[in-house]
């Protein structure tokens, strides 16, 4: 099986711990076919520091790990993290450069980190459920710019609530709304394998999600680690076969931005 993780972050970003070529040797020797970069633009809201990264470095790493890698294929993509009111900074970073695949995601709801005990202070579970899929629904709807949804209900990830299960049913109305959103406008769905690290009992999204993305017509679903490190590659076949157990048999590669497909059935 050729392996691809498409969820992948060098010290190009602010939280990443390993350069871009080691991540590369560590991806070829965990038997990865191909690995696209992901790595954050983090609009946080004001008063608190954004973090871009220093492109044509990236850029320059990314030559150099493709001549010394020729084994494996290196994508160069971007995981932009939403927030209002950046539509023309986010725009502009987006046509500056060559991507291969940007996926987009909600890192921070309210001026505040949604993985971090402060979100969820003084609210119950649902509201602080409801409040995140409302959040991502403006957002998406505002800022039609990416790929991918990436860890759809990252939430899960918040540790301040000892029970963190997701029951599709309890916010189908948000949840299809924006699967609605994404399948008309040609998005795709993100497997993020992270949510085993973090301990949320398998990958993101929870499978009655993916399974209402197939319902409805959604077909493109690529399948990431959320390695900020020496991670590239972990729970990848286990991704696998998690879209193979909810009714996927393709998964989608991008290249420039255009999605392609590799057949992952058993
Ligand atoms: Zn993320
Ligand atoms: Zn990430």
């Amino acid at each position: 099986m050729q392996l691809y993780d498409y969820h992948v972050h060098s010290d190009i970003s602010f939280d990443g711990r390993l350069p871009l070529a080691e991540v590369c040797r560590l991806a070829l020797q965990a038997g990865a076919a191909g690995l696209t970069f992901t790595e954050h633009v983090e609009f946080t809201g004001p008063g608190r520091p954004n973090h871009i990264p220093d492109f044509p470095l990236y850029a320059a790493r990314i030559e150099e790990a493709r001549e010394a890698f020729p084994q494996l294929t290196i994508g160069m993509g971007l995981e932009i993290g939403l927030y209002p009111g950046y539509k023309s900074e986010i725009e502009e970073i987006v046509n500056g450069s060559d991507w291969d695949f940007i996926l987009g995601s909600l890192h921070n709801v309210d001026g505040l980190g949604v993985y971090n005990e402060d979100f969820i202070r003084g609210k119950n579970k649902t509201d602080a459920y409801h409040r995140y899929f409302e959040a991502m629904y403006e957002l998406f709807e505002a800022y039609p710019c990416f790929d991918v949804a990436g860890h759809l209900d990252m939430i899960r990830r918040n540790r301040g609530f000892a029970d963190r299960t997701l029951r599709y049913q309890d916010y189908a109305g948000e949840l299809d709304a924006i699967l609605k959103l994404l399948i008309q406008r040609g998005q795709g769905l993100e497997i993020n394998t992270a949510g085993w690290r973090f301990g949320v009992g398998g990958a993101h999204p929870d499978p009655a999600i993916l399974r209402r993305y197939k319902e409805l017509g959604g077909q493109l679903v690529t399948c990431g680690s959320d390695s900020h490190g020496e991670k590239v590659l972990d729970h990848i076949a286990q991704g696998y076969d998690w879209l193979l157990d909810n009714g996927f048999h393709r998964l989608t590669l991008y290249r420039q931005r255009q999605p392609y497909f590799l057949d992952i059935s058993r």
